[in-house]
C-alpha cells in the first residue's frame, strides 16, 4: 500500500504540485486500492492527474480510452516531458507504428486508445497476456444514449471490460446528469464503484442568458470593453462563424476562427495563436474547445442556443479556469428553437426523437426563466444550490428586464383552455396569431373568441410568451411524442 506521504512525493516528483486539489486524493487512493471509480468533476478540476498518478505508481500498463485524437496527443506529450512512459494508439499513426507500440505494450505506464480501436485487428487478443493496471475511460458520458454526446464506438468498451473483468475500471466525465451516471455504471458493468460527484458550481463565472435582438450589436457592446482580454464566441454553423469572423476583423478586432470545415493546418495555427496570445478573440463552432487549456479566457459568448444544457455548461466552463472573474453571455431566439426542432424532426428513431425534444423544450424553458441561473443549472445536474441569490447571474443582479405581460398571458391561457388543452404549441400560436391554415379550418378554430387575439405579435413573439408561461408554471407542456399545452 502506498502511504499518503508517499503519494504526495509522487505528486511533487512527477507533476510538481505541492498539494492535491479537492477530490483528487480520494480518487487516487480509491484507485490505488483497486476499487472501480466513477468521478464526475467539472472541467478544469484536474481529472487527468487522478488517473495518471495511480497509473504511474502501479505496476502494469493503464489503458486510457479517450475520444479525441488531439487531446490524446497533448496528454501523451506532457506525460513524456514529465518522464513518464506513455503512448497513444489511433489513426494518426501508421499501422506499423501501432503494431510496434502493441508489441512493446508492457513498457508503458499509460497507453491512450481511441475507442474504435478496441475491436480492430485482433487488438484484444494481442494484449490478452499484458499486465493491465487500470481501464480508464475519459469523457465517459459518451457511452450513454441519455447524454448529449453519445458515441456508439464507446459501446465497444463492454468487450474490453469483459476481457479484463478483474482490472479496476475508472470512469471520468465533466458532465453527467444522474440518469447518465446510472447508465454509465450499467454499460461499464461497475457494480458498486467509489463515486464522486463534485460541485459544479463555478462562482467566478457570471451568467447572462438573454433574448437576442440585434445579435451583432449586442455582441459588439459586450466585447468592446474587453479588447484587452481573451474570449471565445460560439456560433452554431461554419457559415455564421466565417461571416462573424470577417465582420469583427473589419471592425478592428484581433480575431481568429475555428471550425471543422477548415484544414487541419489552419485550425492548428489558429488554435496556437489563441493559446499564446492573451488578448485575442476566437470565433468558433463547438468543434473548438475540448482539450484546450487556456487558464485566462475571460469571457464566452454564445450567439445562439447551444445544443444542450450540458453542452452549454461545458462551453462556459472554459472561461475563468484561473479562478478569476469571467463573464458568460448567451443570446437566444425562437429561431434557434425552430432550427433545432427541425433537427429533432430529422432524427431517425422515435425514442431518440422524444428524448431530443424533451431536452430541447427543457433548455428553452430554462432560457425564459426568471429564477437564478446558477440554481437552475446546478439543479439540472442534481445539485442543490443553497443560496437564494447568487449575486452573479443576470436574474440575481438587477439588470434583468421584466415587463408586465398580464393581458397577453390571459389571452394565451384563455386560448389554450378554449382549445380544450389538447393541442401543441404550434397550433395554439397559429390560432392566437389568426393564421389561415387548413388545420384551423378543420377544427373550426377560426370561430373561437381567442382566434387572432394576438394578431399584433408575430409567431416568434407569441412563442416567447408561451415559453415564459411554461417556465412560471402557468402552462404545462406534456411529455411524449406530441407534447400538448395544458
Ligand atoms: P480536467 O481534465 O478536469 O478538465 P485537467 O486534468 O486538464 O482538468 O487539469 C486542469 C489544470 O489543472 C491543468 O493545468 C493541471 O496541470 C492543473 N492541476 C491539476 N491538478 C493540480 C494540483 N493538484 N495543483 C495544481 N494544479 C493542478
Ligand atoms: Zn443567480
Amino acid at each position: 500500500m502506498t502511504s499518503p506521504t508517499q503519494i504526495e512525493k509522487y505528486l511533487k516528483k512527477y507533476f510538481g504540485f505541492d498539494e492535491f486539489r479537492i477530490h483528487q486524493q480520494e480518487i487516487v487512493e480509491a484507485m490505488l486500492a483497486k476499487k472501480d471509480v466513477v468521478a464526475v468533476l467539472p472541467t478544469g478540476s484536474g481529472k487527468s492527474l487522478c488517473y495518471q498518478l495511480p497509473a504511474i505508481i502501479t505496476e502494469g500498463t493503464a489503458i486510457v480510452i479517450s475520444p479525441l485524437i488531439a487531446l490524446m496527443e497533448d496528454q501523451v506529450q506532457s506525460l513524456q516531458t514529465m518522464g513518464v512512459k506513455a503512448a497513444y494508439i489511433n489513426s494518426q499513426l501508421s499501422l506499423t507504428e501501432q503494431r510496434q507500440i502493441i508489441a512493446n505494450f508492457n513498457d508503458y505506464d499509460l497507453i491512450y486508445l481511441a475507442p474504435e480501436r478496441i475491436l480492430k485487428d485482433g487488438f484484444l487478443d494481442e494484449i490478452i497476456t499484458a499486465k493491465i493496471s487500470y481501464l480508464i475511460i475519459d469523457e465517459a458520458h459518451c457511452i450513454s444514449q441519455w447524454g448529449h454526446a453519445f458515441r456508439p464506438e464507446y459501446r465497444q468498451l463492454a468487450a474490453l471490460r469483459a476481457k479484463f473483468p478483474n482490472v479496476p475500471a475508472a470512469a471520468f466525465t465533466a458532465t453527467a446528469t444522474n440518469a447518465v451516471i446510472q447508465d454509465m455504471k450499467l454499460q461499464l458493468g461497475l457494480a458498486s464503484p467509489f463515486t464522486i460527484v463534485g460541485s459544479f458550481d463555478r462562482p467566478n463565472l457570471s451568467i447572462r442568458v438573454i433574448p437576442r435582438e440585434n445579435g451583432l450589436s449586442q455582441l459588439i457592446s459586450f466585447i468592446d470593453d474587453r479588447k484587452k482580454e481573451s474570449g471565445i464566441i460560439y456560433s452554431s454553423t461554419r457559415d455564421s462563424v466565417d461571416k462573424l469572423h470577417i465582420t469583427l476583423k473589419e471592425k478592428g478586432f484581433q480575431v481568429e476562427k475555428y471550425h471543422a470545415g477548415m484544414t487541419d493546418q489552419d485550425r492548428r495555427q489558429s488554435q496556437r495563436r489563441f493559446l499564446k496570445d492573451d488578448s485575442l478573440l476566437m470565433v468558433a463552432t463547438i468543434a473548438f474547445g475540448m482539450g484546450v487549456h487556456k487558464p485566462d479566457v475571460r469571457y464566452i459568448v454564445h450567439m445562439d442556443l447551444p445544443k444542450s444544457i450540458e453542452g452549454y455548461y461545458q462551453e462556459i466552463g472554459r472561461a475563468g479556469r484561473d479562478g478569476l472573474p469571467a463573464d458568460c453571455l448567451m443570446l437566444f431566439g425562437t429561431q434557434d428553437y425552430i432550427l433545432q426542432k427541425r433537427m429533432v424532426d430529422d432524427a431517425g428513431d422515435v425514442s431518440v426523437k422524444q428524448n431530443m425534444l424533451r431536452r430541447l423544450e427543457q433548455f428553452f424553458t430554462f432560457c425564459h426563466s426568471s429564477t437564478c441561473r446558477r440554481k437552475e443549472i446546478l439543479h439540472y445536474f442534481g445539485e442543490t444550490y443553497p443560496e437564494s441569490n447568487c449575486k452573479n447571474c443576470h436574474n440575481c443582479l438587477d439588470d434583468a428586464v421584466t415587463e408586465d405581460a398580464t393581458i397577453i398571458s390571459q389571452k394565451i391561457l384563455s386560448c389554450v383552455y378554449r382549445m380544450q388543452q389538447r393541442f401543441g404549441i404550434s397550433l395554439v400560436v397559429d390560432v392566437l396569431n389568426g393564421a389561415d391554415t387548413q388545420q384551423i379550418k378543420q377544427y373550426n378554430f377560426n370561430s373561437l373568441t381567442t382566434y387572432g387575439l394576438l394578431k399584433e405579435l408575430n409567431k416568434l413573439e407569441i412563442r416567447h410568451y408561451v415559453f415564459s408561461l411554461i417556465n412560471q408554471n402557468y402552462l404545462k407542456m406534456t411529455d411524449g411524442q406530441y407534447p400538448v399545452l395544458q
